[in-house]
């Protein structure tokens, strides 16, 4: 078992993710740029360090949680892959552009260090319950010495290849998650139009063709789905800026790979409106309002 890991970035997913790793009996050695932060991981009983090069000493693992891809090049271009002991495994959780999460590779192997990027999906709820899901990119080493770890954080865990290929599954399926949820919001409010009720069009379409994780899970009106957030003022779950993000980030790809995605674009300026417009920190699935408010009366 791996003793001591490095856990930089201690916000609302990085905090309850170091917290599982002391719960399990980890030495965390934790740091963040915001002394709020520091604070609150020191309460679950990670040891704070003064800097990040000082978190990565003597840890075998160093993960990172930021909020976005050049935060992470910085990190990595600070003077930590020089201050870590040789061999230390560098897993990157965060949710990056695929460049950057390859240019993170780059570098840490440059530096003779092992490395993943091992983004999640399940939310601060996941993070908190261990029940996330890591999408790993990178060597069969590097993902058979950080899966052990990652299980205490999460409860699947997936290989999905080569440098990058973690963040490349995670913009995918929330490219497919962003557009189902806009596709399900426009039928519930065509539903309405035509005097058809949301049981009614929840019932048919959750096990018809229609049926999809947006509807069954998450359905963006109350009523059918006690749990989903439509029954609690649209409060997150997964926050609209976040999804803009990662529509974003799926974007950038295409563009990059040559992948013709129209309605991954179209979706992208449908969240960025709604963001643009003070929403950005509702549910993704509050998008339904918007769809609602650009109809006729
Ligand atoms: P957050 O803003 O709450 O936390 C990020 C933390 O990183 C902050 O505490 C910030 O101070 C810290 N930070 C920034 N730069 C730093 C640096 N150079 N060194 C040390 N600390 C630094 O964000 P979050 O919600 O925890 O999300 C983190 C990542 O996880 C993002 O990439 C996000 O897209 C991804 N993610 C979030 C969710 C979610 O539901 N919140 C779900 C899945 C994935």
């Amino acid at each position: 078992m791996a003793e001591t890991i490095a856990f930089i970035g201690l916000g609302n997913m990085g905090l309850p993710m170091a917290a599982n790793l002391v719960k399990a009996g980890y030495k965390v050695q934790g740091f963040d740029v915001v002394s709020a932060a520091n604070a609150a991981a020191a309460n679950v009983g990670a040891k704070i360090a003064a800097s990040a090069s000082d978190a990565v000493k003597g840890a075998d693992i160093a993960i990172s949680m930021l909020p976005n891809g050049r935060l992470v090049l910085d990190l990595y271009e600070s003077g930590i892959l020089q201050a870590a002991a040789p061999g230390t495994l560098f897993i990157d959780c965060s949710t990056i552009d695929v460049d950057s999460a390859r240019a993170a590779h780059g570098l840490a192997a440059a530096a003779k260090m092992e490395s993943l990027d091992a983004p999640v999906s399940g939310g601060v709820g996941g993070a908190q319950a261990a029940t996330l899901t890591f999408m790993a990119g990178g060597s069969e080493e590097a993902f058979a010495r950080a899966k052990p770890v990652l299980e205490h954080m999460g409860r699947k865990i997936v290989h999905c290849g080569g440098a990058g290929a973690g963040q490349a599954a995670k913009i995918c399926n929330n490219m497919i998650l962003g557009i189902s949820m806009i596709a399900v919001g426009e039928a519930f409010v065509l539903a309405e139009k035509l005097g058809l009720s949301h049981q009614a069009l929840f019932d048919v379409a959750s096990t018809s063709s229609g049926q999809c994780w947006a509807l069954t899970t998450y359905c963006p009106v109350p009523g059918p789905v006690p749990t989903s957030p439509a029954n609690n003022g649209y409060k997150p779950g997964f926050a609209s800026a976040l999804m803009l993000k990662d529509l974003l980030l799926s974007q950038e790809a295409a563009e990059s790979a040559g992948a013709a995605t129209e309605l991954g674009h179209h979706a992208a300026e449908i969240y960025q409106k709604f963001v643009s417009a003070g929403e950005g920190k509702m549910d993704f699935s509050a998008i339904i309002n918007a769809i609602r408010s650009a109809s006729s009366n």
